[in-house]
């Protein structure tokens, strides 16, 4: 029976696309209207420390976030990007309760994602982050691989956006069920390097089709969790789903979802 049950991400899709941009500089602007142009999502990990204080314009200020980044999803990248791992578990507290008791405050809704300010991170850091309320942190090790993570804390993208051109055929071809393109960097990359065409490119060849789910980090850490929740009969034929989210199925070859709240037989 189980064997017969493939998971799917919403409206059925087979595979999903994210972003995530580090550091809220004023570049971000560019890739936000580039990825809204697209119709395509990410995750931006900013520092509420810079946002606050930059006089420069090199940085996002808080008063621009909530709307900048509508539709998007705002992290936390910590006031004042340390290496964790050489802070003690006070300062890491701070750090990252700071960043979300300000952007909160400014988008409204549980700023619980995050990314590791120079990718680095260790054991302490990582129970530090639990009793913060932080349920999903990104590294910077490129895997080249379309895999979900093994872990939400040591959360490990597909690759840099300057690699992305590289693995884009390979995804492409790519319809197994929960597959993920996870692409991340920073948008003054794109200005030092004078290459915003890159960040287009990517975007125009990135599937436009109803397999393809575009969404925030977020948004993907959400949903699978919520699968994961779903409370089977014994006999795997009745299916409870407690949470507030549709989750998506092939079975027997035919796209179904159980609905919040539903008890669903599959037959
Ligand atoms: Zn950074």
């Amino acid at each position: 029976m189980f064997n017969n049950i493939t998971w799917l991400y919403p409206q059925g899709c087979a595979r999903a696309v994210t972003f995530s941009y580090d550091d809220g500089r004023n570049f971000d602007r560019r890739v936000i209207e580039c990825l809204n142009r697209y119709g395509m999502k990410g995750t931006f990990n900013l520092c509420s420390e810079y946002c606050e204080t930059d006089t420069k314009g090199n940085y996002i200020h808080l008063d621009e976030i909530a709307e900048l980044y509508k539709g998007h999803e705002v992290a936390v990248h910590c006031p004042h990007h340390p290496y964790l791992e050489r802070i003690n578990r006070q300062q890491v507290l701070t750090e990252v309760m700071e960043d979300r008791r300000v952007f909160e405050k400014l988008v409204g809704y549980p700023v619980v994602g995050m990314a590791y300010p120079f990718g680095t991170w260790d054991d302490n850091v990582i129970e530090v982050l639990k009793s913060a309320g932080i349920v999903y942190s990104r590294n910077v090790l490129s895997t080249f691989k379309f895999n979900l993570p093994q872990n939400w804390l040591t959360w490990a993208p597909t690759c840099h956006h300057d690699g992305a051109m590289r693995v884009m055929a390979d995804f492409k071809e790519c319809h197994r069920t929960l597959a993920l393109f996870y692409i991340w960097g920073h948008s003054y990359e794109f200005n030092e390097n004078n290459n915003w065409e890159v960040l287009e490119q990517i975007c125009e060849a990135l599937p436009k089709d109803d397999d393809t789910w575009y969404a925030t980090n977020g948004e993907i850490y959400a949903y699978i969790e919520s699968m994961r929740n779903l409370i089977f009969t014994t006999d795997l034929t009745k299916v409870y789903n407690p949470t507030a989210r549709e989750i998506w199925f092939s079975f027997k070859g035919e796209k179904r979802s159980v609905k919040s709240g539903e008890l669903l037989e599959i037959k």
